[in-house]
């Protein structure tokens, strides 16, 4: 089933020659591996390729090969380009197009886009769109589309890359998107050489002196909310300052909300452009994350998801709130 969906997208990449890939804003590693992994297969291909994102890479995924010729929007001078300029667009794992960023005008420079996805709540944006909401990560997919269109291909660079995607996003295999065929293709890269205890190193336990601290500052700010079934956590721009770190720092830090026992809804709010907040949510139990990011405009999975609120923090905490008891009851 899953192959006769990802046809189209065979066809069009083994026609084309010229592509662009785009990860979607604030990327994680799903979004950059299934980038790098689809972009390594396709130039050992001999097609050519130019990575896209908003914003820069997480420094954290600097090992990943290819990860420095990710562009912002506009940086390739491509920006004048006409309709033909890429014979494909491919979006991978972004769920609407305003996850593009600025990125998203390149949609405009081709006659065949192509939106390949795990979000349930994607809007099928492209003229080929690959959502499958079962698949543990968009990498997954990709790992599918690579095997569909060249069975003998091998590359330990692609499938670090894949690897990164699926352990990230599964939460090194313990999220409930965790399948078997997460677990299947785990179990191939690593048949092909794959260095598990390296990768996890470097995904997982890598940290920094700055980030700890940052962490502690965050862990300090915790609240509980509904009796002790909500916790909120803030980040604010005084807190990266004094740490010296960028926003692109606070990865896994909400999961030390949602970790504790009767908590069944952990929120993150960090401080964003004036009067903006991002808000990374994560539940058990009955709330659904993407059903709540949704009321704000934002989207994801169940168990994680996100949005960004026009308000400041402390409304921002307020609004999430309100809306949080109503689904708590
Ligand atoms: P995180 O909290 O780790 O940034 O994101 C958790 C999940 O929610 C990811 O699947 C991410 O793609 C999704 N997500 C986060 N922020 C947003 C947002 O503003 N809009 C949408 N549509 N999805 C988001
Ligand atoms: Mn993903």
């Amino acid at each position: 089933m899953r192959a006769i969906k990802l046809l189209p997208v065979v066809e069009a990449l083994k026609r084309g020659k010229r592509f662009a890939i785009i990860a979607h804003i604030s990327p994680d590693g799903d979004a950059i591996g299934s980038c790098l992994a689809l972009a390594n297969f396709l130039m050992d291909h001999g097609k050519t390729v130019e990575l896209y994102c908003h914003d820069a890479p997480p420094e954290s995924l600097a090992f990943l090969q290819g990860i420095q010729n990710f562009v912002r929007p506009g940086e390739n001078g491509e920006s004048q380009a006409h309709s033909a300029y890429y014979d494909a667009v491919v979006c991978l794992d972004c769920s609407d197009e305003g996850r593009l960023g600025d990125a998203a005008y390149l949609l405009k420079q081709t006659s065949c886009t192509i939106n390949i996805d795990h979000h349930a709540t994607n809007t099928m944006y492209a003229g080929i769109n690959v959502v499958e909401p079962e698949a543990s990560s968009t990498a997954e997919l990709v790992f599918d589309l690579i095997r569909e269109m060249d069975g003998d291909y091998f590359s330990l660079a692609a499938y670090e890359a894949i690897y990164t995607g699926i352990a990230t996003d599964t939460g090194g295999f313990g999220f409930s998107n965790t399948t078997p065929a997460a677990h299947r293709i785990a179990a191939q890269v690593i048949e092909y050489g794959l260095d598990v205890d390296r990768l996890t190193r470097l995904l997982f336990r890598n940290t920094t002196l700055a980030r700890v601290r940052l962490l502690a500052k965050v862990l300090d700010s915790l609240e509980m909310h509904c009796d002790g079934r909500v916790t909120f956590l803030t980040v604010s721009k005084a807190m990266l300052e004094e740490v010296g770190l960028d926003e692109n720092n606070t990865e896994g830090m909400v999961n030390y909300g949602i970790d504790i026992v009767e908590v069944e809804c952990a929120a993150l709010f960090k401080e964003a452009e004036q009067d903006k907040t991002k808000v990374s949510l994560r539940t058990k139990g009955t709330v659904d994350a993407s059903a709540l990011a949704a009321k704000f405009g934002g989207g994801g999975h169940a168990r994680a998801a996100g949005c960004l609120i026009n308000a400041g923090i402390e409304k921002a905490k307020g609004q999430i709130l309100e809306a949080l008891k109503c689904m708590l009851e």
